[in-house]
């Protein structure tokens, strides 16, 4: 088998160019800051510098290389502006564009060794493929999603590849320049480099799409204002701890939290305001709660606390918690601190067969009523809880509410 140099520059800048339509289509609608539209700018980058140096024949050698390896260095750039828009974290103007710049100082008279130049180049790329791994590494969640397994993949064979590169030139077991290792070497160039094309551009692809998945479920399952579970999230989470609670004979205890008087801050202050006072009550709270305890806006203005393995009597303590908390940290709205106050509703214990989701929510909400009834800024407990020494008697759910 024969691998023919000029064709396989043409598949390859035909299919980095194909690549770099297919996702400027995926971006089409997005604003220009998107990750994708950087992406496919690298793209075309990376097809213009094989264009470059393919030129060289025909066009002064010196300012050939120069463009091409400029060109291909910006490509890398663009990548790693793609991956970090990614994450939110954009990489600035100056940032991006400095590998660049470094190029022609590389290639230039101050560096009058030829080989020097080109490792130097190779091990600038090198460093730009680990800027990149780095921007993909996730402490949290090392090996979660296909995308950035892919890209992991593609950018690690490519920072191999160029420090074999740079250190075949360095030793002299190839000469300096894009040709320089002779046609086979060239051929196996452009075969890794279609790989890495499709590669990252696949691996993109799989990203956008994980991230539509992500944003879908956080719409389905998160409240937008707070950004708590939203009631359909922390009916599930709820309805899961009381069937395994149901299983292993295990306490569960539930607060349902509702803010006194919430009509009166808006009425006072405006709905905007009110809407801050729900974020920071929201934030007050969670900041409150242990790991394993699920909050959820059940409502307008109302909460609901999930507290596996609680008995009532910690769940009245953490409600009592929650309670002076909320009245100790105002919200701020502009020049004011809203202060306002909470009423809970506590069910806790033992569950027993007969308790579904339904019921101890609505053990809840007639203690939470009691609290309204009793004054508000208050803590009540649901009627006759049931804890683990006196469970052998099943409570009925009247006795309850
Ligand atoms: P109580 O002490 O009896 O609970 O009095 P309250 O004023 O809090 O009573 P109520 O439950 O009737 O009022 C809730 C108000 O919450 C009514 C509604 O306008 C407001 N509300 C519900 N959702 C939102 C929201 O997302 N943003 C804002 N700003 N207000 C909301
Ligand atoms: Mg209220
Ligand atoms: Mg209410």
């Amino acid at each position: 088998m024969t691998l023919d140099v000029p064709t396989l520059f043409v598949v390859v800048t035909t299919v980095t160019l194909l690549m770099a339509f297919w996702i400027s289509m995926m971006a089409w609608g997005q604003p220009r800051g998107d990750a994708l539209w950087a992406l496919a700018l690298s793209l075309i980058a990376y097809a213009s510098s094989n264009v470059l140096f393919a030129l060289r024949q025909l066009l002064p050698e010196h300012l050939m290389v120069l463009a091409g390896n400029m060109a291909y260095v910006g490509s890398l750039s663009l990548m790693l502006v793609a991956l970090r828009r990614f994450r939110n974290a954009p990489v600035g103007r100056w940032r991006a564009s400095l590998p660049v710049l470094l190029v022609p100082v590389l290639i230039s008279p101050l560096i009058p060794d030829p080989r020097i130049s080109s490792v130097s180049v190779n091990l600038l790329c090198v460093l730009q493929c680990g800027m990149m791994l780095s921007a993909l590494y996730d402490r949290r969640y090392p090996m979660q999603g296909r995308g950035r397994i892919i890209l992991f993949a593609a950018y690690s064979g490519m920072a191999g590849v160029l420090l074999l590169r740079a250190g075949a030139v360095y030793t002299g077991m190839i000469g300096v320049g894009t040709s320089a290792g002779g046609e086979r070497w060239l051929a196996l160039v452009f075969l890794l480099a279609m790989c890495a094309v499709l590669s990252i551009a696949l691996g993109f692809v799989y990203m956008t799409m994980e991230r539509a998945e992500r944003l879908n479920y956080e719409m389905a399952m998160k409240d937008m204002l707070t950004g708590l579970s939203n009631r359909r999230a922390i009916s599930e989470e709820l309805a899961h701890a009381v069937a395994r609670a149901q299983r292993q004979g295990a306490l569960l205890s539930l607060l349902l939290i509702d803010i006194d008087h919430f009509k009166r801050v808006n009425d006072e202050y405006g709905h905007p305001a009110g809407d801050a006072v729900l974020q920071s009550v929201a934030h007050t709270l969670a900041e409150r709660l242990r790991a394993q305890d699920q909050i959820g806006r059940f409502g307008g203005e109302e909460f609901i606390v999930v507290l596996p393995d609680t008995g009532l009597d910690g769940a009245r303590i953490l409600a009592e918690a929650l309670r002076e908390a909320i009245e100790a940290t105002p919200a701020t709205w502009g020049a004011h601190g809203i202060a306002v106050t909470i009423s809970v509703g506590v069910r806790g214990g033992l569950i027993v067969g007969g308790d579904t989701r339904e019921s101890l929510v609505a053990a809840a909400d007639a203690a939470l009523y009691r609290a309204k009834q009793g004054g508000r800024n208050r803590v009540e407990m649901a009627g006759a809880p049931v804890e683990p020494d006196a469970a052998a008697e099943p409570v009925t759910k009247a006795a309850r509410a």
